[in-house]
C-alpha cells in the first residue's frame, strides 16, 4: 500500500471551514474535555457535588487505577465486537459514498444489547458486585481516556494508506492536529468490521446503561433498595438506548456517519464522554437520595413521555422520507394532527406561521433532485428531533431535585451541544441546497424551540 501522498500535496479535497475553534479548539479539546470527564465524575460522588468548588479536588491515584479496569473495558469491548461479527439480524447498505460504491452495515446493535442483558442477569443471579461499578468509574473512565487518544492515533497513521476519496471533505486540511482530531478516513474499517459505525452505538452506549444499572445496584447495597429516582434516571435512559439500537439503520444517514471523519473527536464522544458522563444523574443519587412526590413523578414521566414521542416520530418521518418519500407513513394523517394540535398549544394564533401547513404533506424542491419535508413535524421546527431529544434530557435530570447542578451538567451541555450542532448542519444544507434551503427558513422560521429559537 502507498500512502495518500497526492491528497496530502494537495493539502485539502475541499477547503471547508475548520470546526470546534479550529487548531485552537483541537489542541485544547482533547486536554479539557477528558479533564472534565474526571472533574465530573469525583464531583458526583463528593458530599458537596459542587461544579463551582474551587480548587477542584485532585483524586488520589488509587482512585484513577485500578488493574481490573482495563480488563473490563478491553473485555467488553471485545465481546461487542464478536456480537458485531456474528451473523444476526439483517445487512443494510449505507448512502452513496463519492466514488458511487455504497457500504454494507450489519443492524445487529439491538441483539447486542439483549445478549448484553442476559448476560448481566445471569452475573447478577451469581451474586457478581455489580455495584462496584461506582468504585471502579474513575479507573475506567481513565482507561477509556487512553484507549481514545491510542486508538485515535492508530486511526490518523492508517489514514495516510487509504485512497483520497475515502478521505472526509473536513479532515484533510494537512494540518495534523486538526486532522487528528476531526478524522480523516471517512470510515475507517479492516474487512467488513466499520470502526466508527461499531464505536457509534455499541460499547459507550450500552456501556452507559451497564454502569447505570451499577449505580442502581450500589444503592441497593446502601440503602436496601433502588429509589423511585434512580428507578426513573434509569429507565428514561434504558429507553433511549435501547431506542436508538433498535433504529439503528436510521444511523447511516447522520451526519456523524455521512459527513464526519473518524478522529478523536468522535473516537472519545463514542467510548469516553457517552458512558461517562451522560449518566451522572445515577451516580449522583448514590451519594445524593432524592424524595419524588407522586405528582412530581407523573409530571416528570409525561415530559420525558412527550420528548421522545417528538423525537421518534419527527426522526422516522425524515428517516422514512429520505429512504422513500412516497412510503404512505410518510404522509401519515396522524402526524399532522398531532403537530397542528402542538401549533395550536404553542400560540393562540396561527398567523404567527402563516405559511405552515397543518393538515397535508407539502415538500420543496431542491435542485438536487432531493426534496425537503415542510409540513408534519418538520414545519413546525427546522430540528424537531433535537426538540424531543432537549425535552428528555431535561426529564432525565429532574429526579435529582433542584438542590445542586451538577444533574443538570447533560441538559445544559446537550443544549450547547445541539445548537452547535443545528448550527453545523444549517451550514452544509445551505451549502447544498441553496436558495431552496432559504424558502425552506422563510416557511419554517425556528429551528429547535417553537417561538423562541
Ligand atoms: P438529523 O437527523 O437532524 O439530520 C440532519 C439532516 O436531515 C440534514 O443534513 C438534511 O440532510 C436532512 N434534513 C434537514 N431538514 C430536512 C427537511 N426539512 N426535510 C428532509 N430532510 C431534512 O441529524 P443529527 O445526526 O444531528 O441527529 C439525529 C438524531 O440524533 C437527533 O434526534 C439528535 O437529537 C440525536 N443526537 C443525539 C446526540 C446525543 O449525544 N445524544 C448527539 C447528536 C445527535 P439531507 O438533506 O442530506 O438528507
Amino acid at each position: 500500500m502507498r500512502p495518500n501522498s497526492q491528497a496530502l500535496k494537495h493539502r485539502s479535497l475541499h477547503e471547508t471551514e475548520r470546526e470546534f475553534g479550529g487548531t485552537l479548539g483541537a489542541v485544547c479539546i482533547p486536554v479539557l474535555l477528558p479533564l472534565t470527564v474526571l472533574f465530573l465524575i469525583s464531583v458526583s460522588r463528593s458530599p458537596g457535588a459542587s461544579l463551582l468548588q474551587w480548587p477542584p479536588a485532585v483524586p488520589s491515584t488509587d482512585q484513577l487505577w485500578d488493574p481490573v479496569a482495563p480488563v473490563l473495558l478491553l473485555g467488553w469491548i471485545a465481546l461487542h465486537g464478536l456480537l458485531y461479527a456474528m451473523p444476526l439480524g439483517k445487512v443494510s447498505q449505507g448512502l452513496a459514498l463519492r466514488d458511487g460504491t455504497r457500504l454494507k452495515y450489519p443492524i445487529n446493535g439491538f441483539h447486542g444489547l439483549c445478549v448484553s442483558g442476559v448476560l448481566l442477569m445471569l452475573l447478577l443471579a451469581l451474586g457478581a458486585p455489580l455495584g462496584s461499578l461506582f468504585e471502579l468509574l474513575l479507573p475506567l473512565a481513565v482507561c477509556a481516556i487512553a484507549l481514545s487518544f491510542l486508538f485515535s492515533i492508530y486511526l490518523y497513521i492508517r489514514s495516510f494508506w487509504v485512497p483520497s476519496h475515502a478521505l472526509a471533505l473536513g479532515g484533510n486540511t494537512g494540518n495534523p492536529l486538526y486532522d487528528f482530531f476531526i478524522g480523516r478516513e471517512l470510515n475507517p474499517r479492516i474487512g467488513n468490521f466499520d470502526f466508527k459505525y461499531f464505536c457509534e452505538l455499541r460499547p459507550g452506549l450500552i456501556g452507559w446503561v451497564v454502569i447505570n444499572l451499577g449505580m442502581m445496584m450500589k444503592e441497593v447495597e446502601l440503602r436496601g433498595s433502588p429509589s423511585l429516582a434512580m428507578m426513573l434516571v434509569n429507565s428514561f435512559q434504558l429507553l433511549y438506548v435501547a431506542d436508538a439500537l433498535w433504529n439503528e439503520e436510521a444511523v447511516l444517514t447522520t451526519m456523524d456517519i455521512v459527513h464526519d471523519g473518524f478522529g478523536f473527536m468522535l473516537v472519545f464522544g463514542d467510548l469516553a464522554w457517552v458512558p461517562f458522563t451522560y449518566g451522572l444523574q445515577a451516580s449522583f443519587l448514590v451519594e445524593h437520595p432524592q424524595a419524588l412526590s407522586s405528582l412530581g413523578s407523573l409530571t416528570i414521566i409525561a415530559l420525558n413521555g412527550i420528548g421522545y414521542y417528538i423525537f421518534r416520530k419527527s426522526n422516522s418521518q425524515k428517516n422514512q422520507f429520505r429512504r422513500d418519500p412516497t412510503h404512505p407513513s410518510v404522509a401519515s394523517q396522524s402526524s399532522f394532527k398531532t403537530v397542528a394540535l402542538f401549533k395550536l398549544v404553542f400560540s393562540e394564533s396561527r398567523q404567527i406561521l402563516p405559511h405552515c401547513t397543518l393538515s397535508r404533506l407539502e415538500t420543496i424542491a431542491t435542485a438536487t433532485g432531493k426534496r425537503l419535508l415542510v409540513s408534519g413535524w418538520w414545519g413546525l421546527v427546522r430540528h424537531p428531533n433535537y426538540l424531543g431529544d432537549l425535552l428528555m434530557a431535561l426529564a432525565w435530570s429532574l429526579p435529582c431535585g433542584f438542590s445542586h447542578l451538577l444533574p443538570y451538567f447533560y441538559v445544559i451541555y446537550f443544549t450547547v451541544l445541539l445548537i452547535h450542532r443545528e448550527d453545523r448542519d444549517e451550514r452544509q444544507c445551505r451549502a447544498k441546497y441553496g436558495l431552496a434551503w432559504d424558502t425552506y427558513c422563510r416557511r419554517v422560521p425556528y429551528r429547535i424551540f417553537p417561538y423562541i429559537y
